[in-house]
């Protein structure tokens, strides 16, 4: 059916298809819950994701109290950390470290930003890489850099779902990622590249962003900044992903690209809110569990 909408869409651009993240992030995690259910049963404890907290940025509080429900939900278990701003570096990194031989737990995840002054690559890179359910470590860059077997960032993840869940057939296409940051742009250009997609990698000293983006069959906006990929820039038929989270002075929250504008050219577009930011927490879940079988299985031994 939807396969039947994205080709009139590729015709037409008054159908295009607005993807619904929350449904299809339901059926991700529906996906989760049954390997959650055969994991318990088989090893008769559930897959366990531990989180650690620093400070008091709302926005964090918000996405870490998300992620712990809907882990709850599907039957992962675990715990949140808290520590305040003023945290000793040696204790955040003490906890790390029990938590990496900690063999009840699975999954570690350091929720970003850190207060200023925590460097944050040191304390990514001593989460166990096995455990690292971020996929942020350098270890699991390098790996899926190197087009092997790794944990891979959740929002890259989530946006390729939605791109296969339009049935999209990226070989051969001209793909457009907006950011090129560690966690979003940089992965999802990997991921585009592993599906034979021809990936430019634009930034902010991209010159004439417009025209670039004028090229993109799949264009991916992952900048933060509330409008910037105009609407008119799109091209006729494009797939657009919108991860960018912004939040207006009115409290209402839009994405990084024009959408009603876009939505006119595009053929499939994702909407802010309601489209990447519930695949990212599904795809969280997913890493949890895959940490949890590979550690069972010592798949994932990525410096064995
Ligand atoms: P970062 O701030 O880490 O990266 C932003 C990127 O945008 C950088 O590569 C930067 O370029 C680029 N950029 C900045 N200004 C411009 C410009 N004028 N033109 C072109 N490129 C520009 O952000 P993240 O990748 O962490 O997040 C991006 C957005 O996605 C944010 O809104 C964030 O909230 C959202 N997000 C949403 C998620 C979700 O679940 N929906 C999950 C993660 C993020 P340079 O490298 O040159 O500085």
């Amino acid at each position: 059916m939807l396969l039947a909408r994205f080709r009139m869409a590729e015709t037409c651009a008054e159908t295009c298809v607005v993807l619904d993240g929350k449904l299809i992030a339901e059926k991700v995690k529906s996906e989760v819950k049954q390997q959650v259910d055969s994991f318990i049963a088989k090893y008769s404890r559930a897959p366990c994701l531990h989180v650690v907290l620093v400070g008091e940025d709302p926005a964090s509080l918000v996405y870490v109290k998300n992620k712990a429900k809907a882990a709850k939900k599907i039957g992962i278990e675990g715990a949140t950390h808290r520590f305040s701003s003023e945290v000793r570096r040696a204790d955040l990194e003490d906890l790390i470290l029990h938590l990496n031989r900690d063999d009840e737990v699975d999954g570690i995840l350091v929720q970003l930003p850190l207060p200023a002054g925590i460097p944050e690559q040191d304390v990514l890179g001593l989460i166990d890489p096995i455990k690292d359910v971020d996929g942020l470590h350098v270890i699991n860059a390098g790996l899926l850099s190197a087009g092997r077997d790794a944990l891979v960032a959740c929002t890259p993840q989530g946006c390729m779902r939605l791109i296969a869940e339009a049935s999209v057939k990226l070989e051969g296409l001209n793909a457009v990622v907006v950011g090129r940051s560690n966690s979003v742009g940089k992965p999802l250009a990997q991921l585009l590249l592993r599906h034979h997609a021809t990936v430019t990698l634009a930034h902010s000293r991209t010159r004439d962003l417009g025209e670039v983006c004028g090229r993109a069959d799949v264009l991916v906006a992952a900048v933060g900044s509330p409008m910037i990929i105009k609407g008119d820039w799109v091209k006729r038929g494009a797939v657009v992903i919108d991860v960018g989270i912004n939040r207006l002075e009115d409290g209402s929250m839009v994405g990084d690209v024009e959408y009603e504008v876009a939505r006119q050219r595009a053929s499939v577009i994702t909407p802010v809110p309601g489209g990447v930011g519930p695949m990212t927490i599904a795809y969280l879940l997913h890493n949890t569990v895959r940490a949890a079988i590979a550690r069972k299985n010592r798949q994932v031994r990525p410096y064995a």
